[in-house]
């Protein structure tokens, strides 16, 4: 089975083509550039599942009638800032989407907040679209807290800053191998693949 991934993020690519992997799945995460790129979609339905739906459904129509596509819409809402930057987590710096910036203004508007006050999760939702339109949606999350300076050089967005439950090292310091056992994507690409098995 071939998911064209309606995204032009890279790493949100490598770490599901290794999700469908690591589940031995015969599933071929295909990239929208075979169909001259993502169409540009604002995602402005101020929810997870909306701006998945809507992501999955505009590369849809790119796409032949017997095509499968599959969007991610994720982000990661800090309790301290009332769930923010949340669905607003990749333009959360500005219109122009840049990671680093992102981080940097998480850094300084969470600082001096103390220990207590820094519970964040990530969330992902994953939304596959079939021939036909017809849609499945899954989600998982990740829960942890804020640590005060990034550290780490793995991963993306905001890893560096962010510390899983149950572990004393970012999601960038702890790496791709143990990130793709417990991050929000790894979990809702779990409900994805049990759906993926019991269609065969
Ligand atoms: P999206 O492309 O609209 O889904 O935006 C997701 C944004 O949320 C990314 O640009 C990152 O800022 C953040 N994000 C989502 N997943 C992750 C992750 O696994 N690690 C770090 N940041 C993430």
């Amino acid at each position: 089975m071939k998911l064209f991934l309606a995204s032009s993020n890279a790493h949100k690519a490598a770490e599901l083509q290794a999700l469908a992997d690591a589940a031995a799945l015969a599933i071929e995460i295909g990239s929208a550039r075979a169909v001259g790129g993502m169409p540009a979609v604002a995602e402005d339905t101020g929810t997870f599942v909306g701006n998945a739906r809507k992501k999955a459904h505009a590369l849809r129509a790119k796409l032949p009638a017997d095509a499968w596509v599959l969007a991610d819409d994720s982000g990661l809402c800090v309790a301290e800032l009332g769930g923010g930057p949340g669905v607003e987590s990749a333009y959360y710096a500005g219109p122009q989407g840049d990671a680093a910036a992102n981080l940097a203004k998480l850094v300084a508007t969470m600082s001096g907040v103390p220990d207590e006050r820094r519970g964040a999760y990530f969330v992902c939702v994953l939304c596959v679209v079939g021939p036909g339109g017809a849609e499945q949606v899954f989600e998982g999350k990740c829960a942890g807290r804020l640590s005060h300076a990034p550290r780490g050089g793995a991963g993306f967005g905001y890893d560096p800053l962010f510390v899983p439950d149950g572990h004393g090292a970012s999601l960038a310091e702890l790496g791709d191998a143990v990130k793709s056992t417990l991050s929000h994507r790894a979990r809702a690409w779990a409900e994805l693949a049990a759906w993926a098995r019991g269609r065969k």
